[in-house]
C-alpha cells in the first residue's frame, strides 16, 4: 500500500533528489515538489491537480510552484505548474522535459529522470522567475508519498 512508493527509492537516491531540488531552487523563486504514489486514480492530469492542491502548492506568493507527479504501477507521470507560471510560459513549456524524463523512465532510470527534470525545470523557470535575495523555501524539498 502506501509504503511501497515510499520505499521505491533508496535513502541515498532520496537525498540526491532532494539535493537536486535544493540546487534548482537556488536558480529560481519557483518551488519544485515531487509526489510519488503507486496508483493513479483517473486521469493523470486530474490526479496531479488534486495532489497539487492537497499539498498546499497553490499558496506560494508568486503562484509559481511546480509538481512532478509519478504513479509507479500505472507508469504515468506529469509536470504541472501553478497559475503564475501558466500565465507567462509558452504552451508547450514542459514538453521537452517530459520527453527527456520518458526516455529515462523507459529504461527504469527513475532517479536520473527525476533529477534531470528537476534541474531542467529550475533552468527553465529561472528566465521567468529568477531567484530572489530574500528567498524563502515555501514548500518542502522532500518527496511526498500517498497518504502522507
Ligand atoms: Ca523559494
Ligand atoms: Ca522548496
Amino acid at each position: 500500500m502506501g509504503t511501497q512508493s515510499a520505499q521505491f527509492f533508496t535513502k541515498e537516491q532520496k537525498e540526491d533528489i532532494k539535493q537536486a531540488i535544493l540546487n534548482a531552487e537556488l536558480d529560481t523563486s519557483g518551488e519544485i515538489r515531487i509526489h510519488i504514489e503507486n496508483n493513479c486514480p483517473g486521469e493523470v492530469l486530474d490526479r496531479s491537480s488534486f495532489v497539487f492542491e492537497k499539498l498546499g502548492m497553490k499558496k506560494t506568493k508568486l503562484r509559481n510552484a511546480v509538481l512532478i507527479y509519478l504513479a509507479l504501477n500505472h507508469r504515468k507521470f506529469s509536470i504541472i505548474g501553478d497559475a503564475g507560471i501558466n500565465a507567462v510560459v509558452p504552451e508547450n513549456f514542459w514538453d521537452s522535459i517530459k520527453d527527456e524524463m520518458l526516455v529515462r523512465f523507459r529504461e527504469a532510470r527513475f532517479t536520473e529522470g527525476l533529477i534531470l527534470a528537476v534541474t531542467k525545470t529550475g533552468e527553465q523557470l529561472k528566465k521567468y522567475f529568477p531567484h530572489q535575495m530574500d528567498d524563502v523555501d515555501e514548500l518542502s524539498n522532500e518527496i511526498s508519498y500517498e497518504n502522507n
